[in-house]
């Protein structure tokens, strides 16, 4: 049957282990581009994925195997993107194919995203097919990375191909592993149509486009389809499947993967997840699994001196078109004026939003210190989500806060245990247990609540093990915790922008470090200017920012010129990312140097 040459299939891997570069060379060796077609990374095309090494947004290929038996096969690969923040979009890509590559770097062996990855890959029922790679190498060490695997997920790996994506060695291995071991899809082609959104993404001109596995049925061109969970329905325009570019067919059936587009006007409207079916003629149930993704993280973004809020606005208007994900509202603060509340699903997610504003957009951003959601039980027992500590109603009404609580899984080598045990207890973690995965690798398990996550833990990690620990999550739930708001004042004025929810025995010592980075990070200004922080009127800690004595300026004058025009220029690029509050100016820096920890 046609489907029997049909091998849906995703590469998961822990980030750096090769993923996209054997994705490169299966779409070299099936020779559905040519090389002069083919730009170095297909797969990630945005330049900001490319400069952070990892796959934001996902994305299909198809491509046309002649293997050994004689027959030609459509293998359908279906890129991931690698990263704890878009774990949900990793797990709607894996339920749209019947296998995956596991993909481990035979230099390093098994880390943390090769494990939750795996475990997300079991969960949809996927046949794994590990593969070694990097074995060019010389510090490879296939055979110990063999027994990882068997010992830590408990696949047999003896026979794994052993290969190098760089070189291609042994890449004609992996196409037959493919075909032989990874089951063709068996939907039935005459039942109503059942397709997966598995990612979608904007196209100014064709709407939205979206990547679909098609379960059971038909769809072609005129069809009117209809999302089953958002209940919209769109008349199809076009149908096809990526392979160099988009290729239109005339209709998709059971067991391709392909696209559609029907003139939908925001990515909101075709939710990763969601089933698509005919509107006439409607399947009884939609697929499982859709979950609508939520922000977990959010913070402020303000314009910064001179910029325009409806710049902002539109710009953020416009990257929302293309990432369900992102939400935003507009709210003021006494300190900034005009701005938005944006909501992430990670900090990794926000980081991405501000660069992509600053860079694609041209604007200067201030943003205020991040904060998660909080669960507050007022004393007239209503429950309020609060994820912006201005809004946090007098304590003398609040009979009880929650915080949202991680679980981490930390892979790392033994010379760091005690080090991470340290940063975890420091980040009020709790400890839940430790395996020794082989002599020289442990796997620590914490619970942290998150908002000790989102300041800097990641870079804390990465120092204090040089690099060599890698870190996983997953929301846990709500705990009751012993929380207070508390306030930055700068000249004697609270700065809202700078205000943040912190558990009551940290407050101390984050005050007195956040008021030390901020007399850092603020320029000397012709007076005296106290920083302080405070929990209501009680004021914990206090720093003062000197005066600028007159001649320090004066030494510019007269003497070198460049030098005093360099000065000027220097002052005028600064200026651009300052906010004046009260009759301070505030450096971009400065808002950002509060969400260092240590
Ligand atoms: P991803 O994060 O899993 O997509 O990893 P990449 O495919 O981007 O590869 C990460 C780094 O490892 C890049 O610098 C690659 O050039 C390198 N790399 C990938 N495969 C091999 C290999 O087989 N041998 C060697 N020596 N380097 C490799
Ligand atoms: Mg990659």
């Amino acid at each position: 049957a046609r489907q029997d040459y049909i091998r849906n299939f995703s590469i998961i891997a822990h980030i750096d282990h090769g993923k996209s570069t054997l994705a490169d060379r299966l779409i070299e060796s099936t020779g559905m581009l040519t090389k002069r077609e083919m730009e170095q990374q297909v797969l990630d095309s945005m330049d900001l994925e490319k400069e952070r090494g990892i796959t934001i947004k996902l994305k299909a290929v198809r491509l046309i195997y002649q293997a050994q038996d004689g027959h030609e096969y459509t293998f359908n690969l279906i890129d991931t993107p690698g990263h704890v923040d878009f774990s949900y979009e990793v797990s709607r890509s894996m339920a749209a194919c019947e296998g995956a590559l596991l993909v481990v770097d035979a230099t390093q062996g098994v880390e943390a995203q090769t494990l939750a990855n795996v475990y997300l890959a079991l969960d949809e029922d996927l046949e794994i097919l590990p593969i070694l790679n990097k074995i060019d190498l010389p510090s490879q060490r296939c055979d110990e990375v063999v027994q990882e695997i068997e010992d830590i997920i408990g696949l047999p790996a003896a026979d794994a191909p052993r290969v190098s994506a760089k070189t291609g060695l042994n890449i004609d291995q992996v196409l037959e592993a493919i075909v032989r071991d990874i089951p063709a899809p068996n939907g039935d082609e005459d039942a109503p149509l059942k397709a997966l959104i598995f990612d979608s993404n904007y196209d100014s001109y064709k709407g939205v486009i979206c990547y679909v596995r098609i379960f059971d049925g038909q769809v072609k061109v005129g069809d009117t389809i209809q999302m089953m969970n958002t209940k919209k329905s769109f008349e199809v325009v076009e149908v096809g499947v990526n392979a160099n570019g988009h290729i239109p067919l005339d209709q998709l059936r059971a067991g391709d993967v392909g696209y559609i587009t029907a003139s939908i006007k925001e990515v909101r409207d075709a939710q990763v997840g969601d089933t698509i079916t005919l509107k006439n003629r409607p399947t009884d149930k939609p697929l499982k699994g859709y979950k609508k993704v939520s922000p977990m993280v959010y913070c402020g973004i303000y314009p910064a001196e001179g910029e325009e809020y409806t710049e902002i606005r539109d710009a953020l208007e416009k990257l929302k078109v293309n990432d369900a994900a992102l939400d935003f509202e507009a709210e003021t603060s006494a300190a900034l004026g005009f701005g938005f509340r944006c909501g992430f699903l990670g900090l990794l997610h926000m980081e991405i939003i501000q660069e992509r504003l600053e860079r694609e957009f041209d604007l200067n951003l201030i943003t205020t210190t991040p904060s998660v959601i909080y669960h507050v039980m007022t004393t007239d027992h209503e429950l309020l989500e609060i994820q912006n500590p201005s809004n946090l109603p007098d304590p003398s009404e609040i009979e009880y806060m929650e915080e949202p609580i991680v679980r981490a899984e930390i892979m790392t080598p033994t010379d760091y245990v005690g080090a991470i045990m340290e940063l975890c207890q420091n980040r009020r973690g709790v400890f839940i247990d430790m395996q020794y995965l082989e002599e020289t690798r442990a796997q620590i398990t914490y619970d942290l609540p998150l908002n000790e996550v989102i300041y800097d833990f990641f870079d804390a990690l990465k120092s204090k093990t040089r690099g060599y620990a890698s870190f996983d999550y997953d929301l846990k739930g709500y705990q009751q915790s012993d929380l207070v708001k508390m306030d930055i004042l700068i000249n004697q004025q609270v700065v809202d922008a700078f205000s943040l929810i912190v558990h009551r025995d940290k407050a101390y010592e984050r005050g007195r470090k956040i008021c030390e980075r901020l007399t850092d990070a603020i320029p000397r200004h012709q007076f005296a200017v106290p920083i302080q922080a405070a929990i209501g009127s009680k004021i914990i800690a206090r720093e003062t920012i000197r005066a600028l004595r007159k001649d320090v300026l004066s030494k510019c004058y007269g003497g070198d010129i460049s030098r005093k025009k360099k000065l000027l220029e220097k002052q005028k690029e600064g200026k651009k990312r300052m906010r004046s509050i009260g009759n301070v100016d505030i450096p971009q820096e400065a808002f950002l140097s509060v969400l260092k920890y240590d």
